[in-house]
Order: C-alpha cells, then sequence, then structure tokens
C-alpha cells in the first residue's frame, strides 16, 4: 500500500472501522460493500470492539522483512466481542504467557518503518489484559 492511501485510510485502521448491515445485522470486518450473509446493500459503518478473546494463535521464531527486531512474533486469531474475527499480533509478549481463550484489548502501535525515508506505518495490535 502506498503511504498517500494508507494515510487516506488511517482513521478506518486506528477505529478498526468495519461495516453492519441493517437487514441481518451482523458486523463484518474489513469492511463489506455488499453483505456477504444476506446480500444486502444496506451497509453503515460500525466501529469494531475493542476487546475479543485468543481463538488460536501461532509463534514466528524466524524474523520477517520489516518486522526486525520484533521476533519471535505472537500472531492470534482474535474473536471480537461481535464474532468478528481478526487476525493480528499480540504484542508485549514472545508467547509464553499466552494461551487460547485469554481476553486481549485493541492497542494502536507503530508496526514497521520501510525505506530509506523511514515510512512509519501504524496499525493495530491486541494486548493481553491484566
Ligand atoms: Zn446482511
Amino acid at each position: 500500500m502506498n503511504p498517500i492511501s494508507y494515510w487516506r485510510e488511517k482513521e478506518r485502521y486506528y477505529r478498526l472501522l468495519g461495516s453492519h448491515c441493517n437487514q441481518c445485522k451482523r458486523d463484518f470486518y474489513p469492511p463489506v460493500y455488499v453483505c456477504r450473509e444476506c446480500g444486502s446493500k444496506d451497509i453503515v459503518d460500525r466501529e469494531m470492539p475493542q476487546e475479543g478473546t485468543i481463538l488460536t494463535y501461532t509463534i514466528l521464531y524466524e524474523a520477517m522483512e520489516g518486522f526486525d527486531g520484533y521476533e519471535p512474533l505472537v500472531l492470534a486469531i482474535i474473536k471480537l466481542d461481535n464474532n468478528v474475527r481478526v487476525l493480528a499480533q499480540i504484542a508485549d509478549t514472545k508467547g509464553e504467557d499466552i494461551k487460547i481463550g485469554d481476553r486481549v484489548r485493541m492497542i494502536f502501535r507503530k508496526i514497521r518503518e520501510e525505506g530509506k525515508e523511514g515510512t512509519i506505518y501504524y496499525g493495530y495490535k491486541f494486548s493481553k489484559q491484566g
């Protein structure tokens, strides 16, 4: 994604803005224009809940390009409290204290830096609730 379109979409990332179908009342993230459940186009923006539960997770020990210095990386599928599932990094852990069913809360963090200009990307991660 280029930095300009990223900047334009920043609000969407920051607020975890998804979609809500007025017909069948389901929520979606990422946002949809047509309901994946009932096909309705009666869709409105809806901010997703910022808390959820870990359904499953994996720990990546290999450094990924652009993520140097952050490994091991804990990636989890999180079921938000409206039943929407998101894939996100669990921050502030090496994974040893993470288990399925843990409650997590969304936080807004620097994701990575890119290129010589050091373009910084921000996005959501999740953190275990203390
Ligand atoms: Zn629907």
